[in-house]
């Protein structure tokens, strides 16, 4: 706050309290530096709620009292502030899982300047980015929750903005169950490959069983 401010508050403080001697301005004067990083509504409250509580009798019992007053004014506005800039909490939300973001596939892409689509009648086919390599891409879109909005709303990139879950739905509706699908694929997968490598695996240990004579547990 400015001195202008400052001397405009401890004037109405003053009168309020019924301090008017030359001292009494003169003490409140000298507490600028101490006040001068509140604002002018931080010390009018203070000064309010001074009134409406025990207050120090003594004009120089004030600006200690002003200070823890003024303090708790401020703490409480910037964690006012600060509630009004952080997202909505949305742990209930079953399609985000509570992360305001939901992954999808993405539904085309420019190759080599020609446009590629990845959904073929209500199918996932993805497509192939770097030859000889066939891929499912995903990407995120903001998801239809609170959460999902305020982070749409909030979102400070210009050159790019992923799309809404509302939006997207309307490219691709179908895309839950070929997300389901492609994750069944690539669990099947995953088993072949595990199950591959234990044959691998069981193929060397009988040859070395075989070479070194080593018996199964419980084999005579
Ligand atoms: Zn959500």
């Amino acid at each position: 706050m400015t001195y202008p401010e400052y001397q405009e508050w401890a004037g109405k403080h003053t009168t309020r309290f019924g301090f008017n001697t030359e001292g009494d301005l003169k003490l409140f004067m000298e507490w600028f530096d101490v006040f001068k990083d509140f604002t002018a509504p931080d010390l009018a409250e203070a000064t309010l709620r001074m009134s409406e509580g025990d207050y120090p009798g003594w004009a120089r019992e004030h600006p200690k009292a002003l200070l823890r007053l003024a303090s708790l004014v401020r703490a409480e506005r910037l964690q006012g502030d600060l509630d009004a800039t952080l997202p909505p909490d949305s742990p209930s939300c079953v399609e985000c899982g509570g992360s305001g973001w939901v992954s999808v596939p993405v539904l085309s892409r420019k190759i080599d300047g020609k446009t590629v689509y990845a959904i073929d009648k209500n199918e996932w086919v993805g497509f192939s980015i770097i030859p000889g390599t066939h891929g499912y891409y995903t990407c995120v879109v903001f998801c239809n929750c609170p959460l999902g909005y305020w982070k749409d709303s909030h979102w400070g990139r210009e050159d790019f903005k992923p799309m809404r879950l509302d939006e997207y739905v309307r490219h691709n509706p179908n895309y839950r169950v070929q997300m389901r699908k492609r994750e069944f694929q690539e669990r099947q997968a995953a088993e072949l490959e595990r199950n591959g490598r234990r044959t691998a695996f069981d193929e060397v240990l009988d040859r070395l069983r075989a070479k070194c004579g080593i018996r199964e547990p419980g084999e005579e």
